[in-house]
């Protein structure tokens, strides 16, 4: 509860709700109404500091291409890998680097998973200075590798990266049947103003800082909404993956510019570099490699690919009378561009041969015979 203290504070100031009984915030479910609903408990985290998913706070957006380091307190393997997946998808859509570095650093995020949190799911303490931000993930009733494990998860990165609650969007369209929700909620140990500060409440459109757009009720922000909270044949499942206009509103915050991420796989043993985040699984995901340009620069050369679908050979150039053709051999087109030039930051990617696979590195090794030369350049 003491977290929620000054964020009910900075909640009565934005949302002008008189809250007094801060002790009284935190809903008291009991196991079965967790399964049922396992967004709801995460309100202890979002305040309107957080963000509007399309609904977004200025105060609460970091800086375009921040790198934001992230270390675990605690929780299993997998549960650390399920919340590292989780922010490399929203990763792949804006312009922030996530790094995870051991907790013995001292990191911008710490992220808890507490087994005995029995309200619920994940919490993500915001603070306008992005000092000690850490998330909760209370994972009592949920498995690490389910999908409400996941989607809460993601959902609470969202939070992270500034966004509010969609459900709450100046634009929404619910039909709240308001009485049932309360009935509900309030059987379980929520005061009536907990579900119009958590549920109910649009934010306000008065404030300069909140950005929102057209609501969007696939959105991972949005808390399921049962049929029985509302008038007429409405609800809205639980969210599973980042919708479209996640990813898409997510990009107009943290701009890519003339950027394009390269993410390097391990695809049965060999190093794969592309630009598609979902070409492979995620389980087969090694780190974002770096950056190139989306758009050619200057004289800049175009960066070909082409992928060996059979030996899964992954062949990078910026020369085009290198061209790959054979069995397995497909032309991915052109890639990018190279980051040339005095306007950013570049360094080469080195392309070594080793029997009949490519790997590529900024390490030179110019005197391993492997070495074919610089492939292409990549930008910070
Ligand atoms: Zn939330």
């Amino acid at each position: 509860m003491f977290k929620l203290s000054k964020l009910l504070l900075i909640l009565a100031v934005l949302l002008s709700v008189s809250c007094t009984k801060e002790e009284s915030i935190e809903p008291q479910k009991n196991q079965a109404e967790q399964s049922l609903y396992p967004l709801i408990n995460d309100f202890v985290i979002d305040s309107p500091q957080g963000i509007l998913k399309h609904v977004s706070n200025k105060d609460f957006i970091w800086p375009n291409g921040s790198q934001i380091t992230f270390s675990f307190k605690d929780g299993s393997s997998q549960e650390q890998a399920e919340f590292e997946r989780a922010a490399r998808q929203w990763m792949a859509h804006a312009n922030i680097k996530f790094l995870f570095m051991d907790s013995f650093f001292t990191t911008d995020v710490v992220v808890e998973f507490k087994e005995d949190i029995d309200m619920g799911f994940g919490e993500a303490y915001l603070r306008s200075d992005f000092k000690k931000l850490t998330i909760w993930v209370g994972s009592k009733g949920f498995k690490s590798n389910s999908k409400e494990f996941h989607c809460a998860v993601k959902h609470e990165i969202g939070h992270l990266l500034g966004l509010f609650h969609e459900h709450q969007n100046p634009n929404a369209n619910i039909p709240w049947n308001k009485q049932a929700v309360y009935n509900d909620l309030t059987s379980q140990g929520w005061t009536k103003e907990d579900v119009d500060i958590w549920i109910l409440n649009k934010y306000p459109t008065s404030s300069s800082k909140i950005q929102y757009s057209a609501f969007d009720r696939n959105s991972i922000m949005c808390y399921v909404v049962p049929n029985k909270w509302t008038i007429g044949n409405y609800e809205i499942p639980q969210a599973t993956t980042l919708s479209a206009m996640d990813k898409s509103e997510i990009e107009k915050i943290y701009p890519f510019g003339n950027k394009r991420n390269l993410y390097e796989f391990k695809i049965n043993g060999k190093q794969v570099l592309t630009t598609d985040y979902y070409e492979f699984n995620e389980s087969q995901f090694v780190r974002l490699a770096g950056r190139i340009r989306k758009e050619k620069v200057g004289n800049a050369d175009p960066i070909y690919r082409y992928y060996n679908t059979i030996t899964n050979e992954n062949f990078l150039t910026s020369i085009p009378t290198e061209k790959k053709s054979g069995t397995g051999w497909v032309y991915k087109g052109i890639i990018g561009y190279n980051a040339t030039g005095a306007e950013e930051t570049s360094w080469p990617l080195w392309r070594f041969k080793y029997s009949q696979s490519y790997y590529y590195t900024f390490a030179p090794q110019n005197t391993d015979p492997n070495n074919e030369g610089i492939a292409f350049y990549l930008s910070n």
